[in-house]
């Protein structure tokens, strides 16, 4: 073996709920994976990192809520630029939604992103297929099929799935392979055609609006579903005070309901869309930022361990699509390099929650989720890790990001909390040098 392979990352704080691991520790990088972990490692034949005493090596973040919108929509994002900005932002996996061009609807597309992902050499990439066929609501696809080609779980993400019995149909299967199926909630009779969080809000603005009921009325119908099934779903993208209610007694009942909360439904509510003299498209999102009573429900579900996952529901648009009006304009935003600093800055800096609670939710939360590997620094496997700069003060600079969509409502905000490094499978594939220093780069080049 030769000298360069071995990597020892010497006395560096690691954060690890799982292992329970809160403290200094050395961490031995062996052909890409976790040699050991452990105090005072030998450092004969190895190669070794000093990191300043204030970053935090934690399992690498897991993002189990992206459109990289390849195939067919590369003019947003590729899967190449997707994956660089995912790792840029600290994520050393993204589970991809199936809303393609074409839609994630066959294992011959699943093949194809699996494909592209190998030869970006960037994060892992889990792709998700879709429920239905052409996400059309009548038809559902084959679900082994697309389990054996690489696909984590199924959605219709983007549409809610059209009827009770093809959620029971979709439950039944995905069962049967050992997955879940992924729920965007919205009951389209409630939604309309809304564009905003139903108050005072939008009333303010002449917007029309989508209550909180339009999304819990399926989560409820759902949770009922998943408990004639016996199947897992799993609540997309939650806004809505009344959703967590009932994912909290699904819970309390024992049925197999879990649920994910973007870092926008938790740090804004819809009186971003005054701000900037009102109408900026990028507050615009589905579900919709809510109010305060909402934003506040969603912090607390992350505190006391109802909701299972922090995820980014990073959604890419070019900017001359978000140019349109508020009323046209596409929903969603970009999320995967803002997320990190967001949650440090609001949930830890804030006092919600500490560091373990926040790892607990960007990694082994999201990989128990979609039963991913990964989630916490175990000797064997790979050595998958994100490096936190948890005191450092970062200005988002949205044109500067490695995604090739800028729309973000956070350009120009200064947060607390950065992202130094992440490694993949023992690679260095992103290392920001002013907080990581140059040691990582110099070992992996
Ligand atoms: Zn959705
Ligand atoms: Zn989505």
């Amino acid at each position: 073996m030769s000298f360069s392979m071995k990597l020892l990352l010497k006395n560096v704080h690691v954060v690890d709920p799982v292992a329970s691991r809160n403290g200094r520790f050395d961490l031995l990088i062996e052909d890409g994976r976790i040699g050991q972990v452990g105090r005072d490692l030998p450092v004969e034949g190895t190669r070794v990192v000093e990191l300043p005493a204030s970053l935090v090596v934690t399992p690498g973040l897991i993002d189990i809520h992206v459109h990289l919108r390849e195939p067919g929509q590369e003019h947003k994002e590729t899967i190449a630029t997707g994956t660089a900005s995912a790792v840029a932002g600290g994520f050393t996996a993204v589970a991809c939604m199936p809303n393609t061009d074409p839609i994630n609807d066959h294992a011959s597309v699943t093949e194809f992103i699996v494909k592209r992902a190998t030869e970006a050499r960037r994060a892992r990439v889990y792709p998700i297929g879709a429920v239905s066929i052409g996400s059309k609501g009548e038809e559902l696809t084959e679900i082994a099929d697309l389990h054996a080609a690489g696909c984590v779980a199924i959605t219709d993400d983007g549409r809610p799935v059209a009827t009770a019995l093809l959620m029971r149909r979709a439950l039944e299967y995905a069962t049967m392979v050992g997955i879940p199926v992924i729920d965007h909630c919205e009951d389209p009779s409630l939604k309309g055609d809304g564009v905003a969080h139903e108050g005072a809000v939008a009333g303010l603005l002449g917007l029309r609006g989508i209550p909180g009921a339009a999304e819990s009325v399926m989560v409820e119908r759902d949770i009922s579903i998943a408990e004639l099934t016996g199947g897992h779903v799993h609540i997309a993208h939650m806004s809505a005070r009344q959703s967590l209610r009932a994912v909290r007694t699904g819970k309390e009942r024992g049925i197999k309901v879990t649920a994910e909360v973007t870092p926008h439904h938790f740090v804004l509510t819809d009186e971003a869309l005054q701000r900037n003299g009102g109408y900026d498209t990028n507050t615009k999102m589905n579900p919709p930022l809510r109010d305060e009573a909402d934003r506040a429900a969603m912090v607390e579900g992350l505190r006391d361990g109802s909701i299972d996952a922090i995820a980014t529901d990073h959604a890419p648009h070019h900017a001359d699509e978000k140019a349109l009006e508020y009323d046209r304009a596409p929903f969603g935003i970009v999320g995967l390099e803002t997320a990190v600093s967001l949650c440090l800055d609001r949930l830890v800096h804030a006092g919600v929650i500490g560091l373990p609670r926040l790892v607990e939710l960007l990694s082994p939360g999201p990989a128990r989720t979609l039963g991913l590997p990964g989630g916490t620094i175990a000797v064997g496997a790979p050595a998958d890790l994100t490096i936190l700069a948890p005191d450092a003060s970062v200005t988002v600079h949205a044109a500067s990001f490695k995604s090739k969509s800028r729309n973000t409502p956070f350009d120009g905000w200064t947060l607390k909390g950065a992202v130094a490094a992440t490694l993949v499978g023992g690679r260095a594939v992103f290392v920001n040098e002013d907080l990581a220093g140059r040691g990582l780069n110099d070992s992996s080049r």
